[in-house]
């Protein structure tokens, strides 16, 4: 089944607004004037930036008619009430979100995600129309004693259980092991086919075959323009997650034009 492949910028804690606006800009020219320009109006390839809550506005106003998404970094489940500093999926959706990146490590690291609340927050931004991309990996000391599939497995169970996916465009799952991200050592292309293969099996019983079949895996974790060729030739391996690589508009752009489809 053929997927319209996605790249995601994760900035991280990184950009103010105007510096949200001027990289939107620069973005927008660099890919529109460039070789990847037709592609995009076509829709071969599809491209986010996942800026700071505080910039999430200013980036959709200024990537508005673009078709350049915006996704917040995390999201709370709850649509309101007595929860000090948390954001709800109406408000992402109120900023012009499309997506929203849950699960990741950083926050299962150092904010006490668990796969409980991954699976509360994608159930939230489902029923409220934005897109989770639900990030999943395994630690170096877990691939080291042979772990990587079954906390993967878990992960992916735990995280996505009962929930309400009618498409596969609603939902976007991220492979990230946590060894590679933002240490430079990327997964080698087969690490991530062997692991994104098993996550398609696994959708397939989550969901059904057809929806796992046409549901995009990313891979993340130092990806560079150097490596995403060689990523984007595995089969189950539909874009890139970046980070380091996303700060920068013409790296992000050749990261984006390395995975627009061989035609
Ligand atoms: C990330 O934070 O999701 C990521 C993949 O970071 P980096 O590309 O810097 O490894």
């Amino acid at each position: 089944m053929s997927r319209i492949p996605l790249v995601v910028g994760n900035w991280k804690l990184n950009k103010t607004i105007r510096e949200t606006v001027d990289f939107c800009r620069s973005l927008k020219e660099e890919l529109f004037s460039g070789p990847e320009g037709p592609a995009l109006g076509a829709r071969k390839v599809e491209v986010a930036v996942a800026p700071p809550f505080t910039a999430l506005s200013s980036a959709a106003q200024a990537l508005e008619g673009s078709f350049i998404g915006v996704s917040s970094q995390d999201v709370f489940w709850a649509e309101s009430g007595a929860y000090t500093g948390e954001i709800s999926p109406k408000m992402l959706a109120d900023a012009g979100c499309r997506f929203a990146i849950v699960g990741h490590s950083e926050r299962r690291q150092f904010f006490h995600e668990t796969d409980a609340s991954v699976n509360k927050k994608a159930a939230a931004l489902t029923a409220q129309g934005l897109i989770p991309i639900v990030c999943v990996g395994e630690t170096l000391k877990e691939r080291q004693e042979g772990q990587a599939f079954s906390v993967v497995e878990r992960q992916i169970v735990e995280g996505l259980k009962s929930l309400a996916v009618r498409s596969p465009g609603e939902l976007v799952i991220a492979y990230e092991p946590v060894w590679a991200i933002g240490t430079g050592q990327t997964a080698t292309s087969e690490q991530a086919q062997e692991v994104q293969a098993f996550i398609r099996r696994l959708l397939e019983k989550v969901f059904s075959p057809p929806i796992a079949g046409g549901m995009r895996i990313l891979y993340g974790g130092s990806v560079k323009p150097e490596n995403i060729a060689e990523l984007m030739a595995r089969r189950d391996v539909d874009g890139a997650l970046v980070g380091g690589a996303s700060l920068e508009v013409k790296s992000f752009a050749r990261i984006v034009q390395g995975c627009l489809p061989k035609t």
